[in-house]
């Protein structure tokens, strides 16, 4: 079969290295320039890789498969170097956020860095494009996809038997364009994550990073809604996010450069029901409202303090912002979140405090907006010839979920 993939990010990753070895001749369109450039909110980012049942994506993916694509991984590191944890494998640990109304959430995690994920990315793609049945298309960005009679059309020009799409959440133009004339692809679409990135001196969580590094905990909130942790970066650094229309917050950690401080993103899950259908319109008019009152690109930072008692912070105490002064402004991020937002966190901190003494403090950080989120999630059975994989199927929401729902799909394939 003639196969063409569109984006090589985790997803397409996973496809590939299943079917390599077959004789399918595979295409791989990708719109970066090369593969340097290639997946830019993937394999790119943190580099943080979990082996979770509870977390990742909402297909099932066998815990021993997960384990073998995070020592594929691995395997493409320059000297197998990497840090790696388990939240909540300690029991105790486990009963005492149990017990203040948390639920704990179990995962081992692996971190390779931000720094080796450049090399990590070109071995693999050395790997790939040395073979004689795949083919790569930088600078490919591609723009319609016309499904007929067996065949599938590209930029009105390629015809392939079977199309996967791997273009992840950056690809999100192109998917809604095939949404629009297909909608019943859509299953559901529902909801959007909206919170802050909170920032403390390592000495605070000294005992949390040890033990797990990487902390994930649920917790419904007074207001109602979901709060969860997400991206705990243990001397690590706050950077922001350009999305284009807007600017949102992000954490990140390096293998050898460190920081003082701790961040990690504290999210409410806003869930709608109908009629109303656009939880990422709602999502990108608050970023929008954000940035709009902090100036261009910038986003707004303020003490716990005077979030809490919604004060506009005007200076900083002890704790060193670990983002570049250039791009925030101090303020008052109450102007932009909805008060049932705002007081969600709060509770969520002013409970987390009992358990972390000093997590509460009035001079720890918050940055806004941090906003997740979710991709419409699609329906595969509308297509026999036209597959979306990935955080693009809203499926997938990690390295290891995309990366095995490639891996899972390409072994359909062969068994056909
Ligand atoms: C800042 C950030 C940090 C993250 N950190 C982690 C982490 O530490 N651990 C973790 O498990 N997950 C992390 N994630 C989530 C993880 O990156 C994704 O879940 C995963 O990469 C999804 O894989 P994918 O293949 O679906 O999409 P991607 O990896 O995003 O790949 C999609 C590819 O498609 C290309 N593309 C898009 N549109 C087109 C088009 N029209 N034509 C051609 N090519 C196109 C893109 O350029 C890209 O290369 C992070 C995400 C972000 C944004």
């Amino acid at each position: 079969m003639e196969i063409a993939i569109i984006g090589f990010g985790a997803a397409a990753i996973g496809f590939i290295e299943k079917i390599k070895d077959s004789d399918h001749k595979i295409h791989i369109y990708e719109k970066s320039k090369d593969v340097y450039s290639s997946s830019i909110s993937g394999i790119r980012a943190d580099g943080k890789l979990f082996v979770s049942k509870k977390m990742g994506g909402n297909i099932d993916v066998d815990i021993n498969l997960q384990k073998q694509l995070v020592d594929f991984y691995i395997n493409q590191t320059e000297d197998g170097k990497y840090e790696k944890g388990s939240s909540f494998a300690d029991e105790q640990y486990y009963k005492i956020f149990y017990e203040q109304g948390f639920l704990p959430i179990l995962s081992d995690f692996y971190h390779l860095g931000t720094d080796q994920l450049k090399k990590i990315l070109y071995n693999i793609y050395e790997d790939f494009q040395s073979r004689k049945n795949i083919h790569f298309h930088f600078n490919s960005k591609i723009e319609n996809i016309e499904p007929i009679a067996g065949k599938v059309i590209l930029n009105n020009d390629e015809t392939y038997d079977k199309v996967i799409v791997s273009v992840g959440r950056s690809g999100h133009k192109l998917v809604k364009s095939i949404i629009k004339k297909f909608p019943k692809l859509i299953l559901d679409n529902t909801k959007v994550d909206i919170g802050v990135r909170f920032e403390l001196p390592n000495h605070i969580v000294e005992d949390l990073n040890d033990k797990m590094y990487e902390f994930k905990i649920k917790y419904k909130s007074k207001t109602g809604y979901m709060v969860r942790t997400f991206c705990n970066n243990p001397s690590g650094f706050v950077v922001t996010e350009n999305y284009g229309d807007f600017a949102t917050v992000n954490g990140h950690s390096k293998l050898k450069d460190k920081s003082k401080n701790t961040n990690f993103a504290i999210l409410t899950t806003v869930k709608f029901t109908e009629p109303f259908d656009d939880p990422i319109g709602y999502g990108s008019h608050i970023a929008h409202l954000t940035n709009i009152l902090a100036g261009e690109n910038k986003v707004i930072l303020q003490t716990y303090y005077n979030f809490k008692n919604s004060k506009r912070t005007k200076h900083l105490y002890r704790v060193e912002p670990t983002l570049d002064d250039n791009k925030y402004i101090l303020g008052d991020i109450n102007l932009a979140f909805p008060r049932r937002i705002a007081e969600s966190i709060v509770d969520f901190i002013e409970n987390l405090d009992k358990i972390v003494p000093g997590i509460a403090n009035e001079d720890n950080l918050l940055y806004a907006p941090e906003i997740k989120f979710y991709s419409n999630i699609l329906n595969n059975e509308e297509f026999e010839n036209l597959t979306f994989i990935g955080d693009c199927s809203g499926a997938t929401r990690s390295i290891i979920y995309a990366t095995a729902h490639g891996w899972i799909t390409a072994e359909d394939i062969l068994k056909q």
